[in-house]
């Protein structure tokens, strides 16, 4: 606290990231990073930028990730915003589209960052409670609103949503805006972006830093139609112009570029998560149903927070929440089959 602090600034309550440590032979499941490196494509076309051009700045507007992006998803170029993470693409999304008169609705247990958000840009809100078994009913959101922001799949439960529920959620709120966040859709969720067409109100946010393993690049972007990325870019032009390195856009475009790869690697994670399932539930852990990179899981005879201590203690990193309803879960990021066989020989050990 200092005196020379603003009176918004006193009144934030900011998002606390998972931890980075530097442990050796550290088996990192905290943060959802995808246990394999980007495609090789992106690193060549990372190194090839790295160069003189440096001391240019990047196209504002990142055209050419954009037609990429565009064309991959069957969009128009107009339809499509990148931002630096999709952490960004988020933050401005809820300035540009999110602040109504009415609350913003999200789920109860969801994305931390969302109510972080909207103490920041001054946004009310409203928690809606999931059901017991951590279910999100869309008939819950059928009521006055501002606003809607949902996870699918949510997070940190992993569970996800048909994209009919989408649908019908968006045909009975057709005047509010809707934003579905898919940072873990290609781990086995269904997208929205093929109801962008019918509902002008329906923003999809997606980030590379998950299923394309390039969290370190910083490169999120948002589909919608093309007023509401107007809406985006005035706020992103009033913030920073230039949030995209050229290295990070030249990756970008070489990693969608190279399919092959990224539906290669997105499948080994799934096979592994499948895997990861079996072995927690034969530990006696109750599993929930995962269209994501990580599980969350809880043991009826132990406690979250003892369990990821006992972890830590092995050199296992795994991302515990102190928060009411979960406090006795652990969100457990997918790995390598290497680092999966680490994560079940030091539970077994513990347990
Ligand atoms: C990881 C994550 C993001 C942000 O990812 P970026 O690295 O900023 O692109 C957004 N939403 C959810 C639900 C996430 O888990």
């Amino acid at each position: 606290m200092s005196r020379y602090w603003s009176a918004l600034v006193r009144e934030l309550k900011p998002y606390v990231p998972g931890e980075q440590p530097r442990i050796p032979d550290l088996v990192k499941l905290n943060t959802n990073e995808n246990p394999y490196g980007p495609s090789p494509r992106a690193l060549a076309a990372i190194a090839a930028e790295a160069g003189d051009d440096l001391r240019l700045y990047p196209d504002p507007e990142a055209t050419a990730l954009r037609e990429t992006l565009a064309r991959y998803h069957g969009v128009r170029p107009e339809q499509v915003f990148v931002g630096n993470g999709s952490d960004e693409v988020l933050a401005h999304a809820f300035a540009a589209l999110l602040k109504h008169e009415r609350p913003l609705l999200f789920p109860d247990i969801t994305y931390s960052f969302y109510p972080v958000y909207c103490r920041l840009f001054g946004i009310g809100f409203e928690a809606v409670p999931l059901d017991e078994g951590f279910g999100l009913r869309t008939a819950d959101y059928v009521r006055q609103a501002g606003a809607i922001i949902l996870p699918n799949p949510n997070a940190p439960t992993g569970v996800a949503l048909p994209r009919a529920e989408i649908e019908a959620l968006l045909r009975v709120q057709p005047d509010v805006p809707v934003v579905i966040d898919e940072a873990y859709v290609d781990f086995g969720g269904e997208s929205a972006i093929p109801l962008i067409a019918k509902h002008p109100n329906l923003l999809v946010v997606q980030t590379m830093s998950k299923s394309r393993a390039l969290a370190g690049l910083r490169v999120g972007y948002a589909i919608g139609d093309a007023a509401l990325i107007e809406g985006l870019v005035r706020v992103k032009d009033s913030f920073n112009s230039y949030p995209l390195a050229r290295t990070s856009q030249a990756g970008a475009i070489a990693s969608v570029e190279d399919d092959a790869y990224f539906q290669d690697r997105r499948a080994a994670v799934i096979a592994s998560r499948t895997r990861m399932e079996a072995e927690l539930r034969r530990l006696g852990f109750e599993v929930l149903p995962s269209a994501a990179n990580f599980v969350f899981a809880r043991h009826p005879e132990h406690e979250g927070a003892t369990l990821a201590k006992a972890l830590r203690e092995r050199a296992v990193l795994v991302r515990h929440f102190a928060a009411p309803r979960i406090s006795d879960h652990l969100r457990i990021t997918v790995g390598t089959d290497r680092q999966i066989n680490r994560l079940i020989a030091a539970l077994e050990e513990i347990l």
